[in-house]
Parts: structure tokens; C-alpha cells; sequence
């Protein structure tokens, strides 16, 4: 099963995939992980999307793609996986789609996490005293939620018309917010 999570930068997609993941035996690919850890190792995908990251603005499609299509290709990822962070953009929903369907799979839900855009800021600065991501600047936090409006939002519209979307108001306990997704996805 590929379960999609899908929501504003800050709307918890990182913290319920995680749960979702380990309940339900499935790897979780998290395409800002897999930048934070090549940024982390300097490697030369790190080096080249260090700028980008640091801005809030998307990593570029031309890098992104092919991560995309090496995890999807993962033997742990055959029967499913947690998608959190991509598709971002039309270029990687097109990916994941036809990726999938070249293996007769489908994403099965796609959730959405809803969380009004004052929560988000406010999580974004809590979290910026804490963990210090260098995205977490105040500029780069605006660029990532207008960014999200502009490129990701459109993606909802794309699945919408294929009745797979299932809204989940990301605001509450990280409990109460987990035994919802259980509740819409029935498992
Ligand atoms: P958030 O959703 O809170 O912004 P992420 O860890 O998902 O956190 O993403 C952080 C940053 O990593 C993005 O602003 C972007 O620079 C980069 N990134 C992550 N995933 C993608 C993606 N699928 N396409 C392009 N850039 C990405």
C-alpha cells in the first residue's frame, strides 16, 4: 500500500508519516531527510542543493527526480511505502504515478493534513528554537509557504478528481490526530 501525506510545510506530515509507518510495517521515503542527510555528509548532491534548501525554495526538479525514482526503485519500497515531501511539484506527481503504474500499483490514500497557516508559522518558530534547521529562518519559512500555495496546493486539485484525497485536520494531540488517519484509512 502507498500512502501519500500531503500538507504545508510545518502541518506534522514528518511526525504522523512516522507513526503510520511503524504501524503499519511500511518504509517511509522523505525526500527532506534524504537532502538534510546529503547537506549533512557534503556530498556533491548536498553542496549542490545547499542554497535552494536554505531558502525555502524547492530543491530543482532535475535533482529531485532522479531521488524520487531510486527510492521508489528500493526492494524495501516493492508492495508500499509512506510518501512525506514528495511529490511536490505536477514533474514529480507525473513520476510517481507513472512509476507506480509501471508496476500495476497506485497510490491507495493520499492524506492531507489541514492546519490553518497561523499554527504553521507558530510551529515553524517553536521549532527553529529547538532543532535550528536552517530553513527554519523567518524569510525562508514565508518562501515555503507561499512556494507550497503556488506548486503543491494544485497537486490536491490532481488527486481530488480521482476521490483519493482524505482531509485530516492536523490540528489536536499527535494521538488524537494519529487515530484519525487510522479511523479515514480503516486500517
Ligand atoms: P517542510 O515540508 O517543513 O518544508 P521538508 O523536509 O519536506 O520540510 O522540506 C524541506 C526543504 O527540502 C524544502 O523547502 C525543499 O528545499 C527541499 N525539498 C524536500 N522535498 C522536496 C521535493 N520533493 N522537491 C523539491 N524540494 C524538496
Amino acid at each position: 500500500m502507498f500512502i501519500l501525506i500531503l500538507g504545508a510545510p510545518g502541518s506534522g506530515k514528518g511526525t504522523q508519516g512516522k507513526i503510520l509507518a511503524e504501524r503499519l510495517g511500511l518504509p517511509k521515503i522523505t525526500t527532506g531527510d534524504l537532502i538534510r542527510s546529503a547537506m549533512q555528509d557534503g556530498t556533491p548532491l548536498g553542496l549542490e542543493v545547499k542554497k535552494y534548501y536554505d531558502e525555502g525554495k524547492l530543491v530543482p526538479d532535475s535533482v529531485i527526480l532522479g531521488m524520487i525514482k531510486d527510492e521508489l526503485d528500493r526492494p524495501d519500497a516493492k508492495d508500499g511505502a509512506i510518501l512525506d515531501g514528495f511529490p511536490r511539484t505536477a514533474a514529480q506527481a507525473e513520476l510517481v504515478d507513472r512509476t507506480l503504474a509501471q508496476r500495476q500499483q497506485r497510490l491507495n490514500h493520499i492524506l492531507l493534513l489541514d492546519v490553518t497557516e497561523d499554527e504553521l508559522v507558530r510551529r515553524m518558530r517553536a521549532r527553529a528554537r529547538v532543532e535550528g534547521r536552517s530553513d527554519d529562518t523567518p524569510e525562508a519559512i514565508s518562501n515555503r509557504l507561499q512556494i507550497y500555495q503556488r506548486d503543491t496546493a494544485p497537486l490536491i486539485a490532481h488527486y481530488a478528481q480521482r476521490g483519493i484525497i482524505k482531509r485530516v485536520p492536523g490540528i489536536g494531540t499527535v494521538d488524537a490526530i494519529a487515530g484519525e488517519i487510522k479511523r479515514v484509512i480503516g486500517r
